[in-house]
């Protein structure tokens, strides 16, 4: 029966701009006109080999021929060769995974083995992060909004503190605290890097205390940093890597890494997921793995990204105050409202993003976004910044 007309028959909970695509091919996507629009959002950082890659979409075509699902009631081979690809990719000692479906689940599994092994419930987290929308991640994002669900759920709140401030991270690890969440790049708040000396701190605080740290990659992970990891970039190892997005470059998975010291304690039944670790997406993530070696994505990742710094920053301080973030999740800093250029940008079709701070625009094109889309990019920057 369909509702009253008044009613949306999907709720009305995105922002979105007024675009219909109806078809992608790597950076570009490509409405009901057949015009070519320059996607340098991804899709929020999922399309990481960029949209229908062949080898994603024969891998899954593949796969769903083959045997569309099994739940985790029976090994598949594809499930434990995506494991062991994964860990390969992810600094020692982390070594054993663990699939899901979206970024939150991957952060809530992170939490609740790290609660386990600690005994402890606290988690500090950051000003400024983002977790996700499941109520347990809810209680550890920033914001108000998202602290008076938490609340409604009974939860306890993160205990936050200020954005890369090694002091206040200090006070707050005490012997109730499980965890340290952190973001090493932050993307809903603007593209933030944390500085490697917080994250070294943070490594050291938590050994110090008996806290585990855990590196939140779903934005900023799978190869966006210019290493398959952001954890390698910076040189810290946390205990967990959690990850989604681009991972199976548009299929829904979340993947939980941890350390061989962790995994030893994890038994039959502490974790489970009907969905996770479906052979469709693992089969995508593989091919998403192996496109970002055949490809050789991460060092476009940097040359693309270092293009797009120094070209934001020679449009001058009056148009660009400053460059922030790591290989392609980058923020400029702008004079102007964020909201008013990707807007003159989109009637340019060309997709940029927001942040949570005003003034940044979110860069987070695929990883296989090329030299020329970039300079395409920069030159439409010139035109509509002042
Ligand atoms: N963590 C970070 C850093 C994110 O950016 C997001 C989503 O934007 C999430 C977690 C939540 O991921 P999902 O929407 O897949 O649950």
């Amino acid at each position: 029966m369909l509702g009253p007309a008044s009613v949306p028959a999907l709720l009305p909970v995105y922002a979105q701009l007024p675009l219909t695509p109806v078809s992608g091919r790597g950076s570009l996507l490509f409405d009901a006109e057949g015009q070519a629009w320059l996607d340098a959002y991804g899709g929020h950082a999922v399309a990481a080999t960029g949209h229908c890659h062949p080898t994603v979409v024969r891998a899954i075509c593949e796969q769903a021929a083959t045997l569309l699902f099994y739940s985790t009631a029976l090994p598949h081979p594809v499930r434990e060769a995506l494991a062991h690809e994964l860990v390969a990719r992810c600094p020692a000692p982390l070594s054993s995974a663990f699939f899901c479906n979206s970024g939150a689940e991957a952060n809530e599994n992170a939490l609740h083995l790290a609660r386990k092994q600690t005994g402890r419930s606290l988690i500090v987290a950051l000003h400024g992060s983002f977790h996700g929308r499941t109520a347990a991640t809810q209680a550890v994002t920033s914001g108000e909004k998202y602290a008076a669900t938490a609340r409604r759920a009974g939860l306890p709140l993160g205990r936050m503190v200020p954005f890369d401030d090694v002091a206040a991270l200090d006070a707050a690890i005490d012997d109730s605290i499980a965890a340290v969440l952190i973001e090493p790049v932050q993307g809903m708040a603007g593209a933030r890097a944390c500085s490697p000396e917080f994250l070294a701190a943070a490594r050291r605080l938590c050994d110090q205390r008996g806290a585990l740290l855990i590196f939140d990659e779903v934005q900023c992970g799978v190869g966006r940093s210019g290493h398959f990891t952001a954890a390698e970039s910076y040189g810290v190892t946390p205990d967990f890597i959690t990850m989604a997005k681009g991972l199976a470059s548009g299929l829904p998975i979340g993947a939980m890494v941890t350390t061989s010291a962790i995994a030893a304690t994890v038994h039959t039944g502490d974790l489970g997921s009907t969905f996770g670790g479906g052979p469709v997406p693992c089969a995508a993530a593989r091919a998403t793995l192996q496109v970002i070696d055949d490809e050789r994505l991460l060092e476009n990742v940097r040359s693309v990204s270092a293009q797009l710094r120094e070209g934001a920053l020679a449009l001058g301080p009056q148009a660009v105050r400053a460059v922030q973030g790591r290989g392609l999740l980058l923020g400029l800093k702008l004079t102007r409202p964020a909201a008013d250029v990707q807007k003159a940008l989109f009637a340019r079709r060309i997709l940029t993003g927001t942040s949570a701070d005003p003034s940044v625009l979110r860069l987070l094109p695929p990883l296989s976004f090329t030299a020329e889309q970039a300079s395409q990019l920069l030159s439409a920057l010139a035109e509509v910044l002042p």
